[in-house]
């Protein structure tokens, strides 16, 4: 490189404008010593820049699994993130839970669903990145998502802190972003999510330990929590024990209510006194059986997830007793009126629950050291954990170890 006299040539490439008025030498020491500075540190700054630079999520390809028809069989897609806001979290994905409105919703059994779908709403991960308006959470923090990712903010429910019924919400998949793309779950490697709908683990708690009460904790939690601190001894029945039903046991019992398992077989009868801590096992096609127990309970949670008839159930109720729905029958539930009105009962549903008792059942958890039954599985598994869900065949909930999976 000729760099003798700038008067005559020099080649200073790009920096050739910092040529000083200074006496000739000197000139081209400095020129010479500030272009190369110069130019290094122009180089070391591309270089903090690629290397250094955070990792932004945003616009990156993830992979996921998704169902792509209503057979529901889940395999690898790929698809982008959106775009971050200043209120959102990006998350890492470690675990997810298996819910069975999962497997409605990949077979299209209750509202139409949009494919290709990425289930998934039981969601523990990593905080990897946040917005610059989020205060609450830090990175490297641990925190959870449950079924909903937005509501609108300004109607009644929202005002009253029960997002969950808003009008506007926002599910966590097979719904569409403000942004106006589809929501896709937590079956995926990262997910970005608006810092109102993260809630923190808490440190007792393990990731995967976790991972259930998101949704099905929290549903067996909301219609329950009104009994709270009431003092009475109630007369709890749970219907159906399966990811929903094992929590709501425990929830119950943890309440102190006298507990008794209603399930369609005899199969799970030592598992719930056992090791659940029942109190007393009805199986729903012993006639004998359910008749002794007419008149007794004062709430029934209900989590069965397919057409069954109410009446024998309402049965078991006192007057004034409450059936709470909460399993989704992908066909139309019938009952005959004159029980309500003779028995005074009730029947009512309930959906998930608020941001604010998504977090209470997970601190009510920690501090009542409570465990939930899981069996942890790798993502290549998922087709036949949801078959074996189908068929009741867990204890009591699948959790997908998402970050130890191979995804693609
Ligand atoms: P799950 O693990 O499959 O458990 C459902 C249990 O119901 C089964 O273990 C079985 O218990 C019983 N059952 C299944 N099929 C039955 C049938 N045909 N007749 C009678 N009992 C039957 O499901 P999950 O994840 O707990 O979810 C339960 C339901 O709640 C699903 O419909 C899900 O969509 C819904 N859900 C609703 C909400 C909400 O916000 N409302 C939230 C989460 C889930 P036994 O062996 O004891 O009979
Ligand atoms: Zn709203």
């Amino acid at each position: 490189m000729p760099l003798k006299n700038c008067m005559q040539g020099c080649n200073h490439g790009p920096f050739h404008e910092y040529k000083t008025q200074t006496p000739q030498g000197l000139h081209h020491s400095f020129s010479f010593s500030f272009c190369l500075f110069f130019y290094l540190f122009t180089l070391f700054g591309v270089w903090c820049h690629l290397i250094l630079r955070p990792k932004k999520m945003e616009g990156r390809r993830v992979v996921g699994w998704a169902a792509r028809d209503a057979s529901g069989l889940l395999s690898p897609y790929s698809f982008t993130l959106r775009k971050t806001g200043p209120e959102d979290v990006v998350i890492k994905v470690l675990y997810c839970g298996m819910d069975h409105t999962d497997l409605h919703q990949m077979r299209n059994e209750v509202h139409s669903t949009n494919y290709p779908l990425v289930p998934g709403h039981e969601v523990v991960g990593e905080v990897v990145e946040l917005g610059s308006e989020v205060k609450k959470y830090r990175v490297g923090d641990m925190v959870g998502v449950g079924c909903i990712v937005g509501s609108c903010g300004r109607c009644l429910s929202c005002n009253s802190n029960i997002e969950q019924y808003c009008n506007n919400r926002i599910f966590t998949y097979n719904g569409i972003y403000k942004d106006g793309r589809p929501t896709q779950g937590g079956f995926c490697s990262a997910m970005i999510v608006h810092q109102k709908f993260v809630v923190r683990i808490p440190e007792k708690l393990s990731p995967e330990q976790a991972a259930p009460l998101l949704c099905a904790g929290v549903t067996a939690y909301s219609p329950l929590r009104q009994f709270m601190g009431s003092g009475k001894v109630l007369n709890a029945g749970i219907l159906g024990l399966g990811g929903v039903g094992h929590l709501g046991v425990k929830i119950a019992k943890a309440m102190g209510h006298h507990v008794t398992v209603i399930s369609s077989s005899d199969k799970k009868r030592e598992e719930a006194l056992q090791h659940l801590g029942a109190d007393a096992f009805l199986v729903s096609s012993n006639a004998a059986e359910m008749e002794e127990a007419a008149n007794n309970l004062d709430y029934i949670l209900d989590t069965v997830p397919a057409l069954h008839p109410l009446q024998s159930y309402l049965s078991l109720l006192k007057v004034d007793g409450k059936l709470f729905l909460v399993g989704v029958s992908p066909k139309p539930l019938q009952f005959d009126a004159t029980d309500l009105i003779l028995g005074k009962k009730n029947i009512t549903g309930s959906f998930i629950g608020s941001m604010e008792e998504t977090q209470e059942i997970l601190d009510f958890w920690a501090e009542k050291n409570l465990t939930s039954m899981i069996e942890i599985v790798k993502m290549d598994y998922v087709n036949k954990a949801f078959e074996r869900m189908e068929r009741s065949d867990v204890r009591y909930r699948f959790v997908v170890d998402v970050a130890g999976s191979n995804l693609e």
